[in-house]
């Protein structure tokens, strides 16, 4: 088995030297390159350098959650979201085929992991995502014991790319009481809006309307989907949470290098006790932030809702002030467009709302008052 520090140094290179180069390029464009997908999946990274995956894809999923925690940390070294994101949003999909419908997981881990296909959940509906009770999206039984799935879902990320969506839809018709989950087959039956949020510009994303669309049961409606779906949205709000303090940390260090270079009046402005005073607690907020999740991360394999709630908003509130302290200081410079800083402020808008708003989180810890 390879050790630990060689699965560090290969997603360490890769990063280095596949994605951070061209970032920039890539936000400009709207999207990266399909073949980073596929080679990420060549090279195991997808797997997050577990040597065995070929052998039992399972172990990736069932990896504990502070190995997930230190694979998206590294990725966003590149200072991109929506690389992390891509490269590490089919590991909730696939933990929840894995603890819903092995046999879907079975049909699908090997051609996921290796990048020759791409899965993303797809909960939020145009008319709302913080209510999931709110689906209109139908499955009907069809040929073969597999369903039809009709309905629309908003924001998906790698819609335009997706062999696989995991979606909630009501069992039989738009006004059946019950929400079961379903592993979609995307091909010529869905239509694909592409949209432009104003962060994670390089992933791409879109709305999917679906009509009649086969796919297969992962969850029976009512509890058993519930479970499961609760199970996905904690790993995602880990993965976020994640995303969120690594881009703190980026932007602190931006910030630092920044006023420890420019000169005010022949002193670094980083000699500036307002300067360094705002710098130490960025410092501090962001310590104590990365601090709380990996406690909550390592705690359990199935960390507290109300907890992982707390990271979620403590990760991207700091986050949020980070990107914006780091651009006030690098002044004029923290106004331009085509820089990590300029990302990172941007990013900062998506995490307090993807995954579960910042008040549904508060929702969360407040019904444990
Ligand atoms: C870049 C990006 C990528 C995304 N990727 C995906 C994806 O891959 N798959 C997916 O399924 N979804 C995805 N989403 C959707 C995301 O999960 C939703 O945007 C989010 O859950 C909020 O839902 P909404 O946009 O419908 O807002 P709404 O639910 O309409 O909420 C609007 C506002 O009202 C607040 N609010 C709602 N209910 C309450 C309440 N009870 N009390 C107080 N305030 C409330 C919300 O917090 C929010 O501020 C993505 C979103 C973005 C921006």
């Amino acid at each position: 088995m390879k050790p630990v520090q060689d699965r560090h140094e290969l997603l360490v290179s890769f990063v280095r030297d596949r994605i951070e180069p061209f970032v920039e390029t890539w936000e400009a464009g709207g999207h990266y390159p399909p073949e980073l997908y596929r080679e990420a999946g060549e090279q195991g990274i997808l797997a997050m350098g577990d040597p065995h995956w070929r052998e039992d894809p399972a172990s990736v999923v069932t990896a504990p959650s502070a190995t997930r925690l230190s694979y998206i940390r590294s990725l966003n070294r590149a200072g991109s979201q929506a690389i992390a994101v891509a490269l590490s949003a089919h590991l909730i999909s696939l933990k929840i085929l894995l603890e819903g419908a092995p046999d879907l997981f079975r049909l699908t881990a090997a051609d996921i992991l290796s990048g020759h296909q791409v899965i993303n959940i797809a909960l939020t509906e145009p008319g709302g995502g913080s209510n999931l009770n709110e689906v209109t999206t139908f499955a009907e039984r069809g040929p073969n014991g597999r369903y039809l799935v009709s309905g629309n879902k908003a924001f998906v990320c790698h819609a335009q790319r997706a062999s696989w969506l995991i979606v909630t839809a009501r069992h039989g018709s738009p006004e059946a009481q019950e929400i079961g989950l379903f592993l979609v087959a995307l091909g010529s039956c869905a239509k694909i809006k592409p949209l432009r949020p104003i962060g994670w510009q390089a992933l791409p994303i879109g709305d999917v309307h679906m009509q009649e669309t086969e796919a297969y049961p992962i969850a029976l409606p009512g509890k058993p989907a519930r479970r499961l779906l609760q199970s996905g949205l904690a790993a995602e709000r880990l993965n976020l949470a994640a995303l969120a303090v690594q881009s703190s940390v980026l932007a602190l260090e931006q910030a630092v290098a920044f006023a420890r270079e420019r000169d005010i009046a022949g002193t670094p402005l980083l000699k500036r006790q307002a300067i360094a005073h705002r710098l130490a607690d960025m410092k501090r907020e962001i310590c104590v932030s990365a601090a709380f999740l990996e406690q909550v991360a390592s705690s359990s394999d199935k960390p507290d809702p109300i907890f992982l709630a707390m990271a979620k908003n403590t990760a991207s509130q700091c986050f949020e002030a980070a990107a914006r302290n780091a651009a006030q200081i690098a002044g004029g410079q923290g106004c331009l467009d085509d820089n990590l800083l300029a990302r990172l402020y941007r990013d900062s808008r998506i995490t307090p709302v993807g995954g579960g708003s910042e008040e549904m989180m508060l929702e969360i810890i407040a019904s444990s008052l």
